[in-house]
């Protein structure tokens, strides 16, 4: 039987995309060969290619606007010193909201001048800052949208007209926004889009070009542009699954539609840690993050039944990250409402019984 997956990333994909997946696997298309063994440089795959990107820019509402859609290897943490080496002449501004952001401020420093404006270490990362101040000399600004592993996330985006990069790997396609308010969005596929593998980077072309240092090609955005996300073999298997999730995306009526599930979904967890004595949200109430819900247990003797109910129940990747403790709930866009529901009743019926 198929389990009610919270895993944190890599994480629940649509179960139709995953057959397709693993049909293309066999036969792509009925072209009587493979997906991963056709070259990267066929009809087919080139195909795949512009319908993945372009799907990008039309979800987030951003075609015609100077952006372009990289598909790009090494994760996340390759675009902590990539953003820097392409964009940091003399210094940048970030914002130190948890262990991604501090890995890539730490990344940043080899490149240049990092000024951290603002940061929530003081109390474990369980809060957005805000109202810090933003010089206005700076390269740019990085941000963390979500932080995966304390369960924050950003509701009202600085205002500021410094080129503004944005971590979005674990809330990207979750939620409306003004994307154009971004300069550069990265994202690691494995939390929102695709299996592990690819990292979509969303840049707007105009702010590239403006360091003196040389960058070799792999690492320089504008060789990835020139070469429409083909520079070398991409990682063909991620991209067409990141393909097939974002046409899922639209088919099911875009970003406007899955915000309003995943809407559902925080309002049902974040309700029952709430009402339900025995548990406690760790994440101040203003930043609770819609995609990552922490909590923990207010007696931690209740341990054992809590996490022996949950597997009863077909609940998997419930367990918080190590250095908040507890449990996460991650509810990616295909989670589906029934998931939460099913942790809902055990939390409750955990109530009850003990
Ligand atoms: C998972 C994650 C990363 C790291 O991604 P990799 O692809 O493993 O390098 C970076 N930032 C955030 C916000 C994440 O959730």
């Amino acid at each position: 039987m198929k389990k009610h997956n919270f895993s944190a990333g890599p994480c629940i994909l649509p179960q139709e995309v995953m057959k397709k997946a693993s049909e293309a696997v066999i036969e792509l298309d009925g072209i009587g060969l493979s997906l991963i063994e056709i070259s990267h440089r066929s009809k087919e795959f080139i195909g795949i290619m512009e319908n993945a990107r372009s799907l990008v820019l039309e979800l987030m509402g951003l075609e015609g606007k100077g952006y372009q859609a990289l598909f790009l290897q090494g994760g996340a943490s390759t675009e902590f010193l990539m953003t820097a080496y392409n964009l940091l002449e003399k210094k940048a501004g970030y914002t130190n909201t948890g262990a991604w952001s501090a890995k890539a401020i730490k990344e940043a420093k080899l490149f240049g001048e990092v000024i951290e404006l603002a940061s929530s270490a003081d109390k474990n990362f369980n809060y957005i800052p805000k109202g810090y101040a933003i010089p206005t000399d700076l390269d740019y600004l990085h941000i963390t949208s979500n932080n995966t592993i304390f369960g924050t996330q950003i509701k009202k985006f600085p205002k500021t007209n410094v080129p503004l990069v944005c971590d979005m790997s674990s809330d990207i396609f979750s939620r409306q926004l003004d994307f154009s308010q971004f300069d550069l969005i990265y994202a690691g596929a494995q939390k929102n889009m695709g299996p592990a593998g690819t990292t979509l980077v969303v840049i707007k072309e105009d702010i590239l070009g403006k360091v003196s240092r040389q960058i070799p090609s792999m690492l320089d955005y504008k060789v990835h542009i020139g070469k429409d996300s083909m520079f070398n073999t991409p990682p063909v298997f991620p991209i067409y699954v990141s393909m097939l999730t974002l046409q899922w995306l639209k088919d099911l009526g875009g970003i406007a539609a899955i915000e309003k599930i995943n809407d559902k979904k925080a309002r049902l967890i974040y309700s029952e840690v709430e009402l339900n004595p025995l548990f406690k949200g760790f994440a101040a109430v203003e930043d609770r993050s819609n995609m990552n819900a922490t909590f923990t247990l207010t007696d931690d003797a209740l341990k054992d039944s809590f996490e022996a109910m949950c597997k009863e129940a077909g609940i998997n990747g419930v367990n918080g990250h190590r250095s908040v403790g507890g449990y996460r709930a991650s509810m990616y866009n295909a989670l589906p409402l029934e998931s939460v529901g099913t942790l809902v009743d055990v939390m409750s019926e955990l109530e009850r019984t003990a």
